[in-house]
């Protein structure tokens, strides 16, 4: 009724008249925003940050959108009225929905689908959530609020009946608001009472919607018996500092392997919440960081994780618990980065090289980049820990004077690092008959470790499906002319590849190194292997393999990784997941079965990851009194990767790539975005991605940004689930032109083919 009065006597008016105007997003793959009048009855309530239903579309069909902005403007009569508000409260606060909008925007997705993926499902359904009634006395209320304010003479008047001036003076003297139910309790009346009081105008009863409490902290949290290491206490000192500060800052935590990272997180997390604020920890994989996660856990009374096993309901009432600010820990992955913590003192990126951290879905963001915005935007400092940091962040921390480096270059209790002992594979095969995966000095540390009762892991990153080219004669490994790293052997196209500079070779029958003539070899190896050699080599030994074969479940890695803190087998055997922050302390021997198989990756950034791996897993041994050896078994001793990790140089490695990527205009030097064709029909997503190649030329022509445009090309992986697919990859020398490009590629709409699926990825970590 009050909207048809309301519109009536505006369409009776001929000027403009101001109203009230809501800014939204339809939660759906669309980019674009629209402008609705808010009703009047929905004036006082609609805030950003609420979904509201709006008619949308030539049908008017009723969709869900976020409400981003509400502003008074002039009305302009073809705007149709919000149908309805889907929410009592901001589910986004401001500083989400600011965080959402740069998000699609960066990562070329649609905001829609961003806002709706920054709330989990469970959430929307409200699970956690309770109706509570509340009682306000109205000489509590404070004056030109809506509520009607009575005269003195009626508040007093000593006409009222004996139970409901008893009400009301309980009220007032219990601070003048209180649960209908409570008060009803406690005044031994029923909520007739409180209704009459509220006919009179002397009381208000509103519904307020609050989360359920949640079980009270769990007592007896154990505090470690350490005393901290100088390291420790100088880095906790300015991370501190920088918590209390309040104020933006990146803290690059570089801390070698065992160095007591977490220690530092903890304390981090303490002067926040001492702060009354609430901090988030992200880590990369909940299954493969149980330690780290239980460590924490143990240390704070209000946490929540957020894991993927938990219940839609246990989500739901997660989340309102964190958005009432009932919790102050949030431990989660990727979308951990959006709990709706209302005071965030400070976020914390646990391994944040680790290439899990990148979204694989659209809207493809990268976690840590969306932290350290999300800090920039709430002012608070984030802190990135690592071993071995990104060269992203490597080089910001170079350059920018907002990051700062704090480095633990020792291990805790005087540790030694581990010690690290290279196997030339190509010896070793000339030495020996016959295939061996494991090398004698292998074997050799391997059985002492056994020997002694300690215990060993022993990794292989199988996911190096393309074979190394090697000549065991001669120990030549075949390089590209134009650059110098190694080719890969692809199976789809049968070539050699350079994953520099795109070059594709016909593979040599013979060495062709002169002289020579040996057979070129290609190197591939499995888990399975392994562990049958193990079995055979050394039969009383407990083996357990970890990979993504073998584990189904979450609850398979918490299994296995338990069996072995409490030495119920000797020897894990596994994939690269068994790199990341394990601590066991009677792990005295790492092997490293290839460490070449990273490198076989064709994409620019394998060095990179070689590097990081055989720093990380040869830091799990010897975190214990007992000491610890690392063997490492290669094809490419020679290579600045396999060298610099030998050594133990992070540094040295980090600043010698870094001058590489800079010559071959690559990233982080250039901000990469890589687009992906795809159809089932090979020769359609071919000619769609030579359009789609074309029109981007165009487009960036037209809008003046400096582009490098490689492709199309067929993917290294060419075809995936029956779909071929053709890359191009496109390089910007800033991100500013990156960000220029995004935005003329919106407006254009160019980033559309003729092809089934077209997939964007900015600054993508893996280019398989
Ligand atoms: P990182 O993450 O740097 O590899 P962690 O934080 O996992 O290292 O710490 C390694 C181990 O050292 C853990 O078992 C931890 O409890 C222990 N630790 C941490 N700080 C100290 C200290 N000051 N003295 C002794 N032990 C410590
Ligand atoms: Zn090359």
């Amino acid at each position: 009724m009050p909207r048809d009065r309301f519109t009536r006597s505006l369409l009776d008016e001929p000027q403009l008249v101001s109203a009230l105007i809501a800014t939204v997003a339809p939660l759906a793959p669309i980019d674009k925003t629209y402008s609705y009048l808010v009703p009047p009855e929905f004036e006082s309530i609609l805030a950003p940050g609420m979904r509201v239903t709006v008619p949308f579309g030539r049908g008017q069909r009723p969709i869900e959108a976020m409400c981003l902005e509400v502003a008074r403007g002039k009305w302009d009569t073809t705007l149709k009225p919000i149908l309805k508000l889907r929410d009592e409260r901001p589910v986004l606060s401001n500083k989400l929905l600011e965080l959402g909008r740069w998000l699609a925007r960066y990562y070329s997705a649609h905001l829609g689908r961003t806002l709706d993926l920054m709330i989990p499902a469970a959430a929307k359904s409200r699970a956690g959530w309770r109706k509570v009634k509340y009682v306000t006395a109205a000489s509590s209320e404070i004056p030109n609020s809506a509520f009607r304010i009575p005269n003195s003479s009626q508040i007093s008047s000593p006409k009222l009946p004996p139970k409901q001036s008893a009400l009301l003076e309980l009220l007032e003297s219990e601070g003048g608001r209180f649960p209908l139910a409570e008060l009803c309790q406690r005044a031994a009346c029923t909520p007739a009472v409180v209704a009459s009081l509220g006919k009179k105008g002397l009381v208000r009863i509103e519904t307020i919607l609050e989360p359920v409490e949640p079980p009270p902290p769990a007592a007896g949290r154990s505090e470690p018996q350490f005393e901290l290491t100088p390291d420790q206490t100088a880095a906790i000192a300015q991370i501190n500092a920088a918590v209390e500060s309040r104020s933006f800052s990146v803290q690059l935590l570089f801390g070698v392997t065992g160095s007591g990272k977490t220690e530092v997180y903890v304390s981090a997390i303490k002067q926040a919440l001492s702060l009354g604020r609430q901090a988030i920890m992200l880590v990369p994989e909940i299954a493969l960081t149980t330690q780290t996660v239980r460590r924490l856990e143990d240390r704070f009374e209000r946490v929540a994780t957020l894991h993927s096993g938990l219940s839609s309901v246990q989500r739901s009432r997660a989340w309102a618990a964190i958005s009432a600010g009932h919790i102050g820990v949030v431990i989660g992955t990727r979308s951990a980065v959006f709990a709706p913590c209302p005071d965030l003192g400070v976020i914390i990126v646990d391994e944040e090289a680790e290439p899990s951290y990148k979204n694989q879905a659209a809207p493809r963001y990268h976690t840590r980049d969306v932290a350290v915005q999300r800090a920039h935007l709430e002012g608070i400092p984030v802190v990135l820990g690592s071993a071995t940091p990104s060269l992203e962040t490597w080089k910001n921390v170079r350059e920018k004077k907002h990051y700062h480096l704090i480095r633990m270059p020792t291990r805790v209790r005087g540790l030694a690092m581990p010690r690290v002992h290279l196997v030339d594979m190509h010896e070793e095969h000339l030495a020996r008959k016959g295939v061996h995966m494991l090398s004698r000095q292998m074997e050799a540390y391997l059985g002492g470790t056994l020997e002694r009762g300690e215990q060993a892991v022993l990794l292989l990153n199988r996911r190096g499906y393309a074979g190394f080219l090697h000549c065991p004669r001669c120990r030549t490994v075949l390089t590209c002319p134009h650059c110098s790293v190694h080719l890969v052997f692809h199976a789809t196209t049968q070539l050699a590849h350079c994953h520099y500079c795109h070059e594709k070779l016909t593979l040599p029958e013979i060495c062709p190194k002169i002289g020579c003539g040996g057979p070129i070899v290609r190197f591939g190896i499995g888990t399975q292997r392994v562990e049958e050699e193990l079995a055979e080599k050394f039969p009383a030994a407990r083996v357990r393999r970890m990979d993504s074969d073998a584990m189904r479940t979450p609850a398979d890695y918490a299994d296995v990784l338990t069996a072995f803190e409490q030495r119920d087998f000797d020897i894990l055997v596994g994939t690269q997941m068994i790199a990341k922050g394990l601590d066991f302390p009677f792990v005295s021997f790492v092997g490293i079965i290839s460490a070449d198989t990273a490198l076989a990756l064709n994409d620019f950034r394998s060095e990179e990851r070689t590097f990081q791996l055989v720093l990380q897993v040869a830091g799990r041994s010897g975190r214990g009194d007992v000491g610890g050896d690392v063997v490492v078994q290669t094809f490419a001793a020679d290579t600045a990767p396999i060298r610099h990790a030998v050594a133990g140089d992070y540094e040295g490695f980090a600043n010698s790539e870094l001058d590489k990527r800079r010559k071959a205009k690559l990233p982080p030097w250039t901000r990469m975005m890589r687009i992906v064709v795809s159809d089932p029909l090979m020769t359609r997503a071919q000619k769609a991605a030579a359009k789609l190649a074309e029109s981007i030329r165009d487009t960036l022509q037209r809008a003046g940004v400096a582009v490098d445009l490689f492709g199309p090309l067929p993917a290294p992986i060419s075809r995936i689930r029956d779909n071929y697919r053709f890359d191009l990859v496109l390089t910007f020398p800033t991100a500013t032109a990156l960000l220029t490009a995004i935005d003329a590629f919106k407006a254009e709409a160019t980033l559309h083919a003729p092809a089934r699926t077209i997939i964007v990825d900015v600054d993508p970590v893996s280019l398989q």
